[in-house]
Formats: structure tokens, C-alpha cells, sequence
């Protein structure tokens, strides 16, 4: 066999994530929104992944971040995907720590418009959806305004 073997590497990803996809959406589930902060550089990371979103380093812990955020962009879906239905809002806000995160905007898609932008909101809740093709249902987060 050439280079390592591939369980191997595997095992080692898998040991290195110290907050999964699964664990952010438990985590929103119970009100928290979860993320890493990186013993390196202190940036925070959210969603998580295996490294810090901003220098790199894999010497990162889990953290829980406030929920505040602020409207920085956003889509009205009028034409859903299969299994959803329309219209409803989804928005990237930014967290009061650095992260942008994505999830839906609870607020009447008729009077959405760009005075929004830059608004203050807070989770207040997730919203549960199950596809073909992910497996299993899934949650993001859902915003109000503060
Ligand atoms: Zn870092």
C-alpha cells in the first residue's frame, strides 16, 4: 500500500472535531448556538468546523456564542425546493462575535425589504426540515428581531 491507510486518516479527521454538525444542531435545539474558539488567535468559528475560520490552527474549544446578530443579507424563497413550502426568508446575519451564520428570518415575506438590513436579531428558535437528500432531519436556526 502506498502513504497512510485510509482508516487510519479516518480516525484521525474524526478525532480531531471537537464539535460536529450534529452537536451545533443539538445545540440549537436547546436555545444554544455553539461554536469554537480558537486557543491560537481567539477567533471564533461558527458553524463549526475542524479548524479556526480565521488562522487555521486545530487547537480550538467549544464555546457558546450570545445568539445576537445583525441582518447583513437576505432572500425571499418564493419558488421552494421540493418538501418546502414558500414564501418564507432566509437571511445571513453576522453574530456579535465575527461569524456570519445562515438560517431563516421570521417576519412577513411581503414587507421584507433592504430597510432591514442591519437590523438587530436574536435566535428564537430553529426550523426542523428532512430532505431526500441529506437523510435524516436537520435544523437551522430562525431569527426574530431583538
Ligand atoms: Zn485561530
Amino acid at each position: 500500500m502506498v502513504g497512510r491507510d485510509p482508516t487510519e486518516i479516518e480516525k484521525e479527521i474524526k478525532s480531531r472535531y471537537v464539535l460536529t454538525s450534529k452537536d451545533y444542531e443539538n445545540g440549537l435545539r436547546q436555545g444554544k448556538l455553539l461554536g469554537l474558539k480558537c486557543k491560537d488567535c481567539g477567533a471564533i468559528t461558527c458553524p463549526p468546523m475542524i479548524v479556526c475560520q480565521r488562522c487555521g490552527s486545530i487547537n480550538v474549544m467549544p464555546t457558546e456564542l450570545s445568539g445576537k446578530c445583525e441582518i447583513m443579507t437576505y432572500t425571499v424563497i418564493r419558488v421552494p425546493p421540493e418538501g418546502f413550502e414558500a414564501p418564507y426568508i432566509v437571511c445571513l446575519a453576522k453574530t456579535v462575535e465575527g461569524p456570519w451564520i445562515v438560517g431563516r428570518l421570521d417576519y412577513d415575506p411581503q414587507k421584507m425589504s433592504e430597510e432591514m438590513l442591519g437590523k438587530t436579531v436574536k435566535i428564537k428558535g430553529v426550523f426542523a426540515f428532512s430532505d431526500k437528500y441529506t437523510g435524516g432531519e436537520h435544523v437551522c436556526p430562525v431569527f426574530g428581531l431583538a
